[in-house]
């Protein structure tokens, strides 16, 4: 059996090495390392992909969501929204920019903002809200929408995981994660649905002037050279990253599918499973398990995924501790407070492995070894 992995990038480059290595070498030949063609290709055939009207590469999913919410015009003390189990970027770049994050816990079973518990904390000061679309799965946008246009806050997707998922709102309308609200944002990092060989990210928006002033902003606050019209930074996408993420996306869906696969193993084999939880289906939103995340009960989670580890199965905690007690954030009032189901679910999650490169025999491996424990 091939060696068991949380991703196994190698695998999956192996599988597309002729496509990659030839774009990789166009680059170099061409020698146009920043913004080259590949870059506006790229973007070209994202948007076509997402649907999104603007597409504006950057240079990792960070700067994207810090982009996304420079744009807005937002002051300083403003208050964003923002769910307490996710990633730090989430949080951080709203802190960053001088912008109060406030915190939502999040609903057990799909780990998402739950829009219902929304509107008891909005405040005169409440600007945006970032629905962070966690481990391959929508929040429930056609909710969380309705609730932004009435209070007038913008909505900044974090779609940093969930490039590919496919949200269905009530009339039958479909929309991929990142063009539902005003802006969108995603990673490339290697580990995610489309991942590059190093940092990537990209913006979406349907909105002429915010993709105008996002596009400024990634580029010294520049649109014509040498002339700056706003305080910026520096965040491209290089044109390699931009060439090998273009010969991966026109493989996103089939990536998307042998994951969908290998979690649907997992679902079946595990379902009867007295000590863990499944991943439970947001409704609305396909899952493209950029994550395939258990919950553990009434076991010692370190003795599972040390016994895990010693039969050469990887697992991970995504994440150990939720956004309220991280000590970045110790100036903030949340800090410290009281958001029980993040706590709970910091205690009690598993991840294992789900990538695109997973056969039979390795899925029937680990589940067969769970089911002894
Ligand atoms: C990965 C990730 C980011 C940040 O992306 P980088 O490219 O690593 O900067 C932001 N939010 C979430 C939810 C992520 O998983």
């Amino acid at each position: 059996m091939k060696d068991l992995k949380m991703v196994d990038l190698y695998g999956q480059y192996f599988r597309l090495k002729d496509e990659i290595d030839a774009a990789i070498q166009r680059v170099i030949d061409s020698s146009a390392f920043i913004n080259g063609p590949a870059v506006k290709s790229f973007a070209g055939h994202l948007a076509e992909y997402t649907g999104a009207a603007h597409v504006i590469p950057c240079g990792n999913g960070t700067d994207a969501l810090q982009a996304a919410l420079a744009s807005l015009d937002l002051q300083p003390g403003d208050e964003v929204l923002v769910p307490d189990f996710t990633f730090i970027a989430t949080v951080e770049t709203v802190a960053l920019l001088g912008l109060t994050p406030v915190i939502l816990d999040v609903d057990p079973d799909t780990f998402l903002i739950d829009p219902a518990t929304i509107k008891e904390h909005i405040s005169p000061k409440t600007r945006a809200i970032i629905p962070v679309h966690l481990f391959g799965q929508c929040v429930n946008m056609a909710s969380l929408l309705n609730i932004a246009r009435e209070y007038n806050l913008k909505v900044i997707e974090d779609a940093a995981q969930a490039l590919g998922t496919w949200y269905t709102f009530p009339d039958g309308t479909k929309k991929m994660a990142g063009t539902m609200g005003d802006i969108g944002c995603t990673s490339f990092f290697p580990s995610k649905n489309l991942g590059a060989f190093g940092d990537g990210g990209a913006v979406f928006t349907a909105d002429e002037e915010l993709a105008r002033r996002i596009r400024s902003y990634v580029n010294h606050g520049t649109q014509k050279k040498y002339y700056h019209e706003r305080i910026g930074i520096n965040s491209r996408l290089d044109s390699l990253q931009a060439a090998i993420l273009d010969v991966k996306l026109s493989h996103l869906d089939e990536f998307i599918k042998s994951r969908q696969k290998a979690a649907a193993w997992y679902d079946e084999q595990l379902a009867g499973v007295s000590f863990l939880q499944t991943p439970v289906r947001a409704s609305r939103s396909t899952h493209t398990f950029h994550q395939y995340t258990l919950r553990i009960s009434g076991i010692d989670r370190q003795n599972f995924m040390d016994y895990l580890k010693n039969a050469g199965i990887p697992s991970m905690v995504y994440y150990p501790l939720p956004i309220h007690r991280q000590e970045a954030f110790s100036r903030f009032s949340f800090y410290n407070g009281y958001f029980p189901v993040a706590g709970e679910l910091c205690q009690t999650v598993v991840s294992i492995p789900v990538h695109t490169e997973m056969d039979t025999e390795q899925l029937d491996y680990i589940t067969t070894n769970i089911k002894k424990y």
